[in-house]
């Protein structure tokens, strides 16, 4: 099973020379098990798993995409996922349905005129549109299940959590603790996740501070999730639009302080989660 991060950003795509080495895509990361991919949110770093898929020599791919939440930032990339254009591919939508709205239109609207001149129906390989709930446990395909959760963040998100096996992958984003204490419910859910995927938009201090009641959450509880849940392994993501290069190494150290398997998701970060379960030195390999 390999894990690739294809967005690492929250808010905001945020290119340019302070974002080099981590990466200015909004959230995007697959999951490869036994040929079949599983994507979880669908920002602008969509479009780069697209490319990856389409120079892949394989044609006719069967995957899942499962969606936290409809802000711009887990949404906008789709338009812009080549392979959905193709009947020869077979993706399955996930998310919640909102306001009324099937899931459907809740993603076609993005592509009405004028915002977009193209509309949904060309998305041939977006074959169906599956409404779910926090709380319910999907089989996805033979010997793989999604659970999934309630997160705290404005208009509602959900959680997910990826088991086939002994393995697991567990998705947290977008998600507000309360203030100095946990969300339990959040710790039970990605309890022994072979790899915790946990967003870090904030410092602990802005988190109490100014930016309290926006949603998100800070890396230190992140690394506190981690260390409570017994996870096998930390990403830290959906990075805020502000936070340059230089200050991710700093933020790192501090967090490998809670718990000591933490990492700073980048778009060039793939992870083998079979390496991870083993407890290998080396589990993350680093594309270029
Ligand atoms: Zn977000
Ligand atoms: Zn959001």
């Amino acid at each position: 099973m390999q894990l690739r991060f294809w967005g690492v950003r929250g808010s905001l795509p945020i290119p340019g020379p302070d974002t080099l080495v981590v990466g200015g895509n909004t959230t995007c990361v697959s999951v490869e098990h036994d040929n079949n991919i599983f994507v979880f949110d669908a920002g602008s770093g969509i479009h780069r798993l697209g490319e990856y898929l389409e120079e892949d020599e394989r044609s006719g791919w069967t995957g899942a995409i499962f969606l936290s939440h409809y802000h711009w930032d887990h949404i906008q990339g789709l338009p812009f996922f080549a392979p959905a254009f193709r009947s020869e591919n077979r993706f399955h939508l996930f998310g919640e349905e909102k306001k009324g709205l099937d899931l459907y239109e809740l993603l076609a609207e993005q592509m009405q005129a004028p915002y977009f001149p193209v509309s949904m129906e060309a998305q041939q390989g977006l074959v169906t549109f599956n409404p779910l709930e926090a709380g319910d446990c999907i089989d996805v395909c033979e010997g793989v299940q999604v659970k999934t959760l309630r997160l705290n963040h404005p208009n509602g998100a959900i959680g997910y959590r990826l088991e086939a096996g002994d393995l697991s992958v567990c998705i947290i984003t977008d998600h507000e603790h309360p203030n100095d204490e946990l969300d339990w419910s959040v710790v039970e859910f990605a309890r022994h996740a072979t790899i915790l995927i946990h967003e870090a938009q904030y410092d602990p201090e802005e988190k109490r501070g100014p930016k309290s009641g926006w949603g998100h959450s800070s890396w230190q509880e992140a690394a506190q999730v981690a260390e409570q849940a017994g996870a096998g392994m930390l990403f830290l993501s959906h990075h805020d639009p502000a936070r340059t290069d230089t200050q991710m190494i700093p933020l790192l150290s501090r967090a490998r302080r809670i718990f000591d398997k933490t990492e700073i998701a980048t778009e060039a970060t793939v992870v083998s989660v079979d390496a991870v379960a083993r407890g290998d030195e080396n589990p993350v390999i680093v594309a270029v």
